[in-house]
C-alpha cells in the first residue's frame, strides 16, 4: 500500500484530509486523524497526524490548517538546514540569505546571489532531513558558483560526498508532479 503511494507525484494526489489518509512529514508515513476541536493545529503522535479543526467535513478548512503546520515545521527545519550548509560551506564565505518557503511546483529550490535570496520549496517538509540538508548545501554553493559547472560540483562533492544518493531519493521517492 505504501508503495503504491510513494509512486503517485505529491503534488497530483487528490488529498481528502479524512482519518485514515497518509500525509508525509520528514520522510516518513503518518496517519491522519481528524478531530474537532475549538482550537486548530496539528500534533503528531507516535504514527499518527491528528488534525484539529472546527469544521471536519470543510476540506478546504482541514487542507488550510494542515498546510500553515507545513508552513511552521518548515520555517524551523529549514532555517536550521540552511545554518548546517553555511557552517559547511564556510570555506566559500557565504552568509545567511534571505530565505524564502514557496510552494513552487517543478523544483526544491532556487538561489538568487543578486538579491541574496534562497527559495526553498515547502514541500521539502515532506521529505527526509538528509534531502533537505542537501539542497539547502546546493542552493548556498550557488552564491559562490551561479552555474552546474565542474567547481559547483567539486565543491559539493568536497562538502557532501552523499550528494547524489540524496538528490536520487528526491527524484525517486519524493517526486512533485
Ligand atoms: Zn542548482
Amino acid at each position: 500500500m505504501f508503495g503504491n503511494l510513494d509512486t503517485v507525484p505529491e503534488l497530483l494526489k487528490n488529498y481528502q484530509y479524512k482519518t485514515g489518509e497518509k500525509h508525509k512529514f520528514l520522510g516518513d508515513y503518518y496517519r491522519l486523524l481528524v478531530s474537532e476541536s475549538p482550537t486548530t493545529g496539528v500534533m503528531i503522535n507516535n504514527n499518527s497526524m491528528v488534525l484539529n479543526v472546527q469544521d471536519t467535513q470543510s476540506i478546504q478548512h482541514k487542507e488550510f490548517v494542515l498546510d500553515m503546520w507545513y508552513r511552521e515545521q518548515a520555517r524551523e527545519v529549514f532555517v536550521e538546514a540552511m545554518a548546517t550548509a553555511i557552517v559547511k560551506a564556510a570555506p566559500y564565505q557565504v552568509s545567511f540569505p534571505d530565505l524564502k518557503i514557496y510552494r513552487l511546483d517543478n523544483r526544491w529550490g532556487s538561489c538568487s546571489p543578486k538579491s541574496q535570496k534562497v527559495i526553498l520549496n515547502l514541500e521539502l517538509i515532506k521529505t527526509p532531513k538528509e534531502c533537505i540538508e542537501y539542497i539547502a548545501l546546493h542552493e548556498m554553493l550557488h552564491f559562490r558558483f551561479p552555474n552546474h559547472n565542474l567547481s559547483f560540483y567539486g565543491a559539493l562533492s568536497t562538502l557532501m560526498s552523499d550528494w547524489k544518493e540524496r538528490e536520487d531519493m528526491l527524484n525517486r521517492k519524493y517526486r512533485l508532479t
